[in-house]
């Protein structure tokens, strides 16, 4: 089977990739000669999701699936969530998102905070989605320097370490992602 993930976050690529069985055949939007960024201006995380994945299956007519992730903090009403990617600004990067987060939670005792993924796939015009979270805490600085966006302030619960201290396969085992991944890869199995 051909699918076609509608990402050009090469982190999230190469995350879902190791995940993915043999049978499966996954390009990204790079195959396509696709390379503009797609827009996420829904106002919750399953809305891009679906956004997304309709976006380039409209375009190219072909099964594809998209992935929109957001960190839900407590103390913040689960901000930045459907705001991740754009927290400190429209031209953010990660730094940045990060060092307005930890400013916000300075004086906030609860850390809580959970990673959630809704994947939408569009298979033979179908839609189905499949959700993945994962719950930890936010640290008080940056530790670790794999993985990408908020890994290096996200403590998965019962860890010590962030996800970005941890290989991508510790991560894969945990992660928000690879929860949604495997109940999609279950769904294409069956
Ligand atoms: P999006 O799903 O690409 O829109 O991601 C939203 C925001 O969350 C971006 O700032 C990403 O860098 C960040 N993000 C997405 N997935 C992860 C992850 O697995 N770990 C840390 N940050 C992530």
């Amino acid at each position: 089977m051909n699918l076609i993930f509608a990402t050009s976050n090469l982190n999230k690529l190469k995350e879902i990739k190791s995940l993915i069985p043999e049978g499966i055949y996954l390009n990204d939007l790079t195959s396509l000669n696709f390379f503009d960024k797609i827009p996420e201006k829904e106002n919750s995380i399953e809305k891009n999701a679906v956004f997304k994945a309709n976006f380039i299956n409209s375009k190219y007519n072909l099964n594809v699936f998209a992935d929109d992730t957001g960190l839900e903090v407590e103390a913040l009403n689960g901000e930045p969530g459907v705001y991740s990617a754009r927290y400190a600004g429209e031209e953010c990067d990660s730094d940045k998102n990060i060092k307005k987060l930890l400013k916000k939670l300075i004086d906030k005792k609860n850390r809580k905070a959970k990673f959630k993924t809704v994947i939408a796939l569009i298979l033979n015009h179908e839609l189905h989605q499949f959700e993945g979270i994962v719950n930890g805490t936010i640290s008080h600085s940056k530790k670790g320097n794999k993985g990408f966006g908020y890994d290096s302030v996200f403590i998965p619960e019962g860890y010590h370490k962030s996800f970005a201290e941890l290989t991508m396969n510790e991560k894969n085992e945990i992660s928000h992602r690879s929860i949604a991944v495997k109940k999609l890869i279950c769904f294409l199995k069956n």
